[in-house]
């Protein structure tokens, strides 16, 4: 028997969970421990709620979490209930799969203004996370302003523009879903700072812009190289060029506008007292394609500013960490003896919901090749139990949350597969007696 802890109940925690579960049978023990009450990380609180077909991979993790070797510890936060060293004196080996829940800041001037939001916070708030119900963006202005060519400013920057008709089905949470219907916001622009050809926009997402309902994208074709280069392109990105060229052509006008500034570098954010405009440098790329800037200056003027520039892993004591790239310091997913990390706090934050696959199944076998054969001498989830008892702890088990998330589902508006809880206490509640 082995005893092993996964902190983080996203993609990367169950593919691990999953794993370790096909390389040991009945001969393990697995905690999946996570701050929130809810599981499935990312799945829940960062996969767009108008894409419920990503978060349908929830049903895998489920199955993982509802087999005899599996279980989920909820409400309980590494750093806080319990350490990592006290973790390590319980499990035969402890999996970080804390994923990058924090915002990479853009570091100009005006960045505190109020009305600059990180992604982090603005996807948490329409995705109804704890940590974000109340952000309250300002929703009361002409334009807004998202910065970053990834799909992460494509999902911002869809859901500003969506009408209320165009959120059926999904599950995006009272309170965004409101506050968007009454928006003012008519104009977006999507900064990139480099070009057409630099996106990292995926194919399928970015022609989702091409069929909305009050919205259409507007592309500049002076700002694209040959059409010939485009044959030079890796196929997914050729398809996502292929998509903004189709914009530029199109050249359709409905209410609102998502406009497509490429070339284009932040460099301040201004206003008095809030968000009023962007100061814009205009960029060349170089011949290795980084992005330069001209010199040449302009403004945007805008009310709301989402930054979608990329995410980083928060420290936890005494764990190595690689500042500059915003993640543990790691050698091939393994931290140090009996401490492991996977998917983007292994990585950084790349890659879609399946790229964390393979990084659970490298682990599992490589703690499997470490610890070798025979038997724990660990204490496991009874050690676990006792330290968070005498501690306080209110822990949330996998029927606690199906509990929750049976309340979710009858509360939900019509049309909706739920209607999630944003208050810690409310989810603690709806567990019963
Ligand atoms: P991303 O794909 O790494 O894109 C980050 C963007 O920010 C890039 O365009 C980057 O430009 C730009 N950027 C970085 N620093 C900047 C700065 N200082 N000023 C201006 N622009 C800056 O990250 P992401 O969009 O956060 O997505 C994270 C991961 O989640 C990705 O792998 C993404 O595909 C995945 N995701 C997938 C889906 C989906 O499949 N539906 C949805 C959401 C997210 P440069 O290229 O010039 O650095």
């Amino acid at each position: 028997m082995r005893h092993i802890a996964v902190i983080g109940s996203g993609p990367a925690g169950y593919y691990s969970a999953e794993a370790l579960q096909k390389e040991y049978g009945e001969e393990v023990r697995i905690d999946v421990i996570d701050r929130l009450p809810t599981p499935f990380g990312l799945v829940r609180s960062g996969v767009a709620p108008d894409h419920q077909s990503l978060k349908a991979v929830a049903r895998r993790y489920e199955k993982v979490a509802l087999s005899d070797t599996a279980r989920f510890v909820g409400n309980v936060t590494v750093g806080r209930d319990v350490s990592i060293d006290e973790l390590k004196s319980l499990y035969d080996a402890v999996i970080l799969a804390t994923g990058a829940p924090n915002d990479r800041p853009i570091d100009i001037p005006g960045h505190d203004l109020p009305g600059v939001v990180g992604s982090a916070a603005f996807v948490g708030w329409y995705n109804g996370h704890p940590e974000f119900a109340d952000l309250d963006p300002r929703l009361d202005v002409a334009a807004a302003m998202v910065i970053g060519n990834g799909n992460v400013a494509l999902d911002v920057a869809r859901i500003l523009s969506k009408t209320p008709a165009e959120f059926v089905g999904s599950d995006i949470v009272a309170h965004a879903f409101e506050a968007l219907g009454n928006s003012d916001i008519r104009d977006i622009h999507v900064l990139g700072r480099r070009g057409p050809h630099q996106i990292a926009m995926t194919p399928k997402e970015l022609g989702e812009l091409g069929h909305l309902e009050a919205a259409a994208p507007r592309v500049d074709i002076e700002d694209f190289p040959p059409e010939l280069d485009d044959a030079l392109l890796e196929p997914g990105l050729r398809k996502s060029v292929t998509h903004l060229r189709a914009f530029a052509a199109a050249g359709e006008a409905k209410r609102k506008t998502i406009a497509f500034d490429f070339f284009a570098m932040p460099i301040a954010i201004e206003g008095e007292g809030k968000v009023e405009r962007v100061i814009v440098e205009r960029t060349r790329l170089t011949d290795d394609l980084r992005s330069v800037g001209t010199g040449e200056t302009y403004a945007i003027e805008c009310g709301l500013v989402v930054s979608c520039i990329g995410y980083t892993t928060p420290p936890i004591e005494g764990v190595p960490y690689e500042h500059g790239r915003g993640r543990f310091a790691n050698a091939d997913g393994v931290i140090g003896p009996g401490l492991y990390c996977v998917g983007w706090a292994r990585r950084g934050p790349s890659g879609t919901i399946g790229t964390n696959r393979p990084d659970g199944y490298e682990v599992a076998e490589r703690i499997k090749a470490d610890l070798g054969p025979g038997s724990t001498r660990k204490p496991g989830r009874a050690g676990l139990d006792t330290l968070l008892e005498s501690r306080g702890a209110d822990v949330v088990t996998f029927r606690d949350w199906r509990r929750i998330e049976a309340a979710e589902t009858a509360r939900a508006r019509e049309g909706s597969p739920r209607e999630k809880f944003t208050i810690i206490a409310d989810m603690l509640g709806a567990r019963g007696d």
